[in-house]
């Protein structure tokens, strides 16, 4: 999609964080403290990202999980900043996401995902 249409689809702070590696203030978005049951996708292009029952609570103030869906996410060396990181980004459009850490939860992937919210779009699971 053309950098213009971008920015016509994409509120000014989701076009910022996925198309500048922009970063969401902490305690802010729409998901970090959000529990429901679903699949988080890119709220750019759609693809599914992460699902409900890999969050945890992070404390950090952002979304952050321990796992991503397969092949979804790409991850680059990112050293903005004077820090290197890990940046995870779409595997599919591209959009930055935020970085990965390795002090998530140990009893599983000891792996931290941490997302900004204006990133993903959650569907909420089907009550059956
Ligand atoms: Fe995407």
């Amino acid at each position: 999609m053309q950098k213009k249409e971008l920015q016509k689809k994409l509120d000014p702070m989701t076009y910022h964080v996925t198309q500048e590696q922009g970063t969401e203030p902490a305690f802010t978005g729409k998901y970090w403290k959000e529990h429901a049951d679903g699949s988080y996708y890119c709220s750019v292009c759609g693809q599914k990202l992460f699902e409900s029952d890999t969050k945890f609570d992070s404390g950090t103030g952002w979304p952050s999980f321990d796992k991503a869906v397969p092949s979804s996410v790409e991850m680059h060396q990112d050293e903005h900043y004077g820090m290197k990181r890990t940046e995870v980004s779409c595997s599919k459009c591209g959009a930055h996401l935020g970085h990965l850490f390795d002090d998530g939860p140990k009893a599983t992937t000891g792996q931290r995902f941490c997302i900004n919210s204006c990133s993903l779009n959650l569907k909420l699971k089907s009550k059956k």
